[in-house]
Formats: C-alpha cells, sequence, structure tokens
C-alpha cells in the first residue's frame, strides 16, 4: 500500500512535531521557508507493507497572502490530487477563523480527510468530545483522531488509520 497525504492546518498546531515524529528525520522543518507554488515531499514513511508520503501544500493556510488566488488553486489542486488529507487542529486553542478558512476549502475536495486533534497532552478529557463534535457539525470528516504529537500518544493509532485508507 502506498500514498500521498498531505498534511494541513493553521501554524502551530504541530505538523511539522508530527512529521518529525514519523519520519523521524529533520525533513519537515524545511518546508517552513517561505512560500513556494512546488509541492514538496516532506517526507516518506516506509514500513514492510506500506509507504506513506507526505507533501507539503503550500498556500492553504495563508487567506491574506500576496499571490492569494494562484496560490489558493495551487493548493486546492494538491489537495483534490493526494490520497488523504490530515487536517490537524491544536486542541487548546479550539475552532478559530484560520480552521474556517481551511474547512470551506475542503468543501471544494472530494479527498477523504481526517480530523487529527492533537496536543491532548494539554486537554482535560472532558473538553475532547464537545471539541470534536464542534468539528464534525462543520464537516463530514472520514475519521477522527486525538493525538499527542510532542508525546507520540495515539500516533501510532493514526498511522494505522491512514494505511487502512491508502
Ligand atoms: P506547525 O507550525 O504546525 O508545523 O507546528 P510545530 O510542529 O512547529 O509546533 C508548534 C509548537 O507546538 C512547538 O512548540 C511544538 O513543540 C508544539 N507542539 C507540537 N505538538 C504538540 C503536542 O502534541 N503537545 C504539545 N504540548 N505541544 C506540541
Ligand atoms: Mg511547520
Amino acid at each position: 500500500k502506498s500514498g500521498f497525504i498531505s498534511i494541513i492546518g493553521r501554524p502551530n498546531v504541530g505538523k511539522s512535531t508530527f512529521l518529525n515524529r514519523v519520519i523521524g528525520q529533520k525533513i519537515a522543518i524545511m518546508s517552513d521557508k517561505p512560500q513556494t507554488t512546488r509541492n514538496k515531499v516532506q517526507g516518506v514513511l516506509t514500513q514492510n507493507d506500506s509507504q506513506m508520503i507526505f507533501i507539503d501544500t503550500p498556500g492553504i493556510h495563508k487567506p491574506k497572502h500576496k499571490l492569494g488566488d494562484f496560490m489558493m488553486k495551487v493548493a486546492t489542486n494538491t489537495l483534490k490530487e493526494v490520497d488523504l488529507i490530515l487536517f490537524m487542529i491544536n486542541a487548546v486553542e479550539g475552532y478559530g477563523r484560520g480552521d474556517e478558512f481551511i474547512i470551506e476549502k475542503l468543501k471544494n475536495v472530494k479527498t477523504p480527510v481526517f480530523l487529527v486533534v492533537n496536543k491532548i497532552d494539554q486537554l482535560h478529557p472532558d473538553e475532547l468530545l464537545p471539541l470534536i463534535e464542534k468539528y464534525q457539525a462543520l464537516y463530514p470528516f472520514t475519521g477522527v483522531v486525538p493525538i499527542s504529537a510532542l508525546e507520540g500518544n495515539n500516533v501510532e493509532t493514526l498511522l494505522g488509520q491512514i494505511k487502512k485508507h491508502l
């Protein structure tokens, strides 16, 4: 099994931390350089029965970028072409305008989307379900996986879920 995966989400939700953990190299940091129109491979996770190719999606969280329209088309096309989208949110910050912007873009693609609720190490357990329900009311996610990219909680579960959809 092999496929392309795009991780999207507001700045600081933990995308690079997640990639660094699963890829085991510091490749993801590279993608924090100024926006380009090229879609870059951020890392490849090869396991005995699968290969996950993580692709950067520049522009998806940049509503006020100078090249807004063009960047947006590139980003949206990338989202259409990948096999799976991971929409990562910050469990502690909760819903905000950046997420609203991304969800609007997701409505234009048919690619399955997982909601990845990151930083659960900082969240009171009682707050998890209401948070998930709030996002599920906004978009029909194919799956929902709470994780801590920093501490590694549930990351293996997420990889297993990804594999099933490749
Ligand atoms: P990105 O902008 O989405 O790539 O976010 P980063 O991966 O750069 O993470 C932003 C900040 O959040 C860093 O200080 C990370 O250490 C922190 N962070 C990432 N994941 C977690 C997590 O699961 N728990 C906690 N507590 N902090 C996290
Ligand atoms: Mg990053």
